[in-house]
């Protein structure tokens, strides 16, 4: 679903991401994890093309981000061809921002009329069923502020389903809720995955990624430094850096 191949990335003169190679199967919970400023943000935005990378390949079902390819020939998509194929992908951040001055419900209502232009009937009958799938059924009519941070959360996840995405990817999605929050909105993540969802889970929690992660990759400094299936790499680090990142998250 997802292949990066010797993918770089730099700001200026900062080399930020130096050759990422890896691959998310389809309905694959793919995990990634690593200190601050490893570049785990940076190589997310680069999969819906929030950024632009500098060198390697990167392709989501099959295709390269960005551009089109003919022969040998690369053609860089236009901004309108962009934002098409970003419909397809989902994001969910740390900060949920929902548009304060709607009611849940047309928070995910609001993507597929928008975007899709579909009719209010429709796109309101499918927030109601999403809002109820994360937990939220009874709390369609509040407005963001009459919600908790973890239900926010969901509603954020309820809203990015909304376009109904192939790829899900997820950054930090708990780190900015309180411990007690954490649970519900891990508990929709599992369900989504149990569902079959492709999705890349950016996270410290290390439960979540041991018990529905299939892969895990440890980034450091712009690179993969470790990857393997969760339980391997959890328990039985090999590289010092993994076991030192590990020591102080577990
Ligand atoms: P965290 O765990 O703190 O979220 P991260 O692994 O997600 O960290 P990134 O946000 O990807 O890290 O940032 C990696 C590096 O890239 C940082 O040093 C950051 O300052 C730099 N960076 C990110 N975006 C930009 C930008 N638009 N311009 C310049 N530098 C940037
Ligand atoms: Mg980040």
């Amino acid at each position: 679903m997802v292949k990066a191949e010797g993918v770089h990335k730099s700001f200026g003169s900062a080399h930020i991401l130096k050759g990422i190679d890896l691959e998310v199967a389809p309905r694959e919970v793919f995990c990634l994890i690593g200190p601050s400023g490893s570049g785990k943000s940076t190589f997310l935005r680069c999969i819906n093309h929030l950024e632009k990378i500098s060198a390697g390949r990167l392709s989501v079902d099959g295709e390269l981000v960005g551009y089109r390819q003919k022969g040998d020939k690369l053609y860089e998509l236009k901004e309108r061809e962009v934002a098409l194929k970003r419909r397809d992908i989902g994001m969910v951040f740390q900060r949920f921002n929902l548009f304060p001055h709607m009611r849940a419900v047309e928070n995910v209502m609001e993507a597929p009329m928008q975007v899709k232009g579909e009719s209010r009937a429709v796109a309101r009958e499918r927030a109601l069923k999403l809002l109820d799938r994360v937990g939220l059924g009874d709390r369609a009519d509040h407005y963001p502020s009459q919600l908790s941070g973890g239900q926010q959360q969901r509603v954020a996840i309820a809203r990015a389903l909304a376009m109904e995405p192939k790829l899900m990817l997820f950054d930090e999605p708990t780190s900015a809720l309180d411990p007690e929050l954490v649970g519900d909105v891990l508990d929709v993540m599992r369900g989504l995955a149990e569902d079959g969802m492709t999705m890349i889970v950016v996270t410290h929690e290390m439960g979540f990624a041991r018990e529905v992660g299939d892969a895990l990759v440890f980034m450091d400094d712009g690179r993969v430094v470790e990857s393997g299936h969760p339980r391997d790499v959890l328990t039985d680090p090999r590289h010092e850096r993994t076991k030192s990142f590990l020591s102080k998250v577990l």
